[in-house]
């Protein structure tokens, strides 16, 4: 048992709980340290990460390719400012306008940040070509983000009464229902932006034909496609982006999380028909940051030479198997998602109590509600890595059944 840890610890949580702001709760540990699918706390205990910093750490922990950008580059440049280009800002605008169907990116350091540039460009858009129009059609239990206008876009029924009065102009209707849709647009919808599959809503992906009519609705009246890929891009769904499964493109995506495999950069990636904002109408002090421009570069180079998006694909295919073959032992149900963003249901509503079970067992997964229990590990996971995890799972629910 490492003692100093423990005092250490002690001490540390004692002083968080009289100095970190109450927003939620978390766990009675610090996380010291990470190195590719495991993290440890002071105490030395070692957790298997099938949460991956919330679906951001697409390299693993503390990865050689972003601890050298880092160095190479914050011996170099760490800020300009953001009134100067710099190599690295240009060369990831470059290599994500090659990789992907869009023209011309802007770069922010959230993933809200990067949501907002997207209705602001709607917004304009709305201004410019649609006489004014300026609502944005969402979806109900889609995810965008937490600033007011972010919250106020996305269809959570948690935070229907939070802050208001929200930022009004965002209309929610449920995914994969055309109808509904139809019926939401009028001569002020500006946009539709939707994520490709919720993720934070507890993994739903959207109909191959529901997204084609989209496309065709808003070709029709001149109206803005979105799509937030802030969760599903950069490899997570078994594809570089998850439009490639549809093939079906939007005017406008969104990227976070992946992008910077856990240092803060998100990217607003827009088609050359939407490049609308004069000089002055976006900005921000750390767009084109030089030192997430040169993480955010090794990442990708990373995630497309080491073939990442195969690598989640696969080994998404075989965590489905593992998990088909005990779902009727321990009723998991509607096991479901897209090469490494994953998730079943519990229908006892446990599966909080289930990820409490799983960290004392040394393994990292996440329950975005009641009922579903999510994973999202790492794009380097290995047969191995799933084998342990299973077993790990398999051991909370055994005791959990041996309780009723
Ligand atoms: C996480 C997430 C966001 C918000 O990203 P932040 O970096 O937390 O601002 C937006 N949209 C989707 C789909 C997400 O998963």
């Amino acid at each position: 048992m490492d003692m100093k840890g423990k005092v250490e610890t002690a001490q540390l949580l004692s002083d968080a709980k009289n100095t970190i702001l109450y927003t939620a709760v978390r766990p009675e540990l610090v996380m010291e340290r990470g190195d590719g699918m495991y993290l440890w706390d002071m105490e030395g205990n070692r957790y298997l990460d099938f949460i991956g910093g919330w679906a951001v750490t697409c390299l693993g922990h503390s990865p050689a390719v972003i601890r050298d950008a880092l160095t190479a580059q914050s011996s170099l440049l760490v800020n300009a400012s953001p009134s100067f280009l710099n190599k690295p800002m240009i060369e990831l605008a470059k290599l994500l306008t090659d990789v992907s169907c869009f023209d011309r990116v802007f770069f922010a350091s959230s993933g809200a940040e990067a949501n907002e540039g997207a209705i602001k460009l709607a917004r304009k858009h709305g201004s410019i070509n649609l006489g004014g129009a300026h609502e944005i059609i969402t979806t109900v239990n889609g995810f965008h983000g937490r600033t007011l206008a972010m919250m106020s876009a996305t269809g959570k029924k948690q935070w229907e009464k939070l802050y208001e009065p929200k930022l009004p102009g965002f209309r929610h209707v449920p995914l994969n229902d055309v109808e509904a849709v139809l019926a939401a647009i009028n001569p002020n919808t500006c946009a539709i932006m939707l994520e490709l599959v919720q993720g934070e809503g507890g993994v739903h992906a959207v109909d191959a034909d529901y997204l084609a009519a989209l496309r065709q609705i808003c070709d029709k009246h001149g109206i803005m496609l979105i799509f937030d890929e802030i969760q599903t891009g950069i490899g997570r769904t078994g594809k570089l982006f998850a439009y490639e499964h549809y093939g079906i493109q939007a005017d406008v995506m969104t990227l976070g999380k992946g992008i910077g495999g856990g240092f803060p950069l998100s990217a607003l990636l827009v088609k050359e028909a939407f490049n609308l904002f004069e000089a002055g109408d976006q900005g921000g002090t750390y767009s084109g940051q030089p030192l997430a421009m040169a993480v955010g570069l090794a990442v990708m180079k990373e995630v497309i030479d080491k073939q990442l998006s195969l690598n989640a694909d696969i080994q998404g295919q075989y965590i489905l198997e593992r998990l088909q073959n005990v779902a009727d032992q321990y009723r998991l149900t509607n096991i479901r998602g897209k090469g490494l963003l994953l998730a079943f249901d519990m229908e006892d509503r446990k599966a909080p109590e289930i990820a409490a079970g799983c960290l004392k067992e040394g393994l990292l997964i996440n329950a975005p509600n009641p009922s579903t229990i999510r994973l999202m590990p790492p794009l380097i996971v290995t047969k191995e890595d799933t084998d342990l995890m299973m077993d790990r799972l398999c051991r909370v629910l055994d005791h959990e059944f041996s309780l009723r």
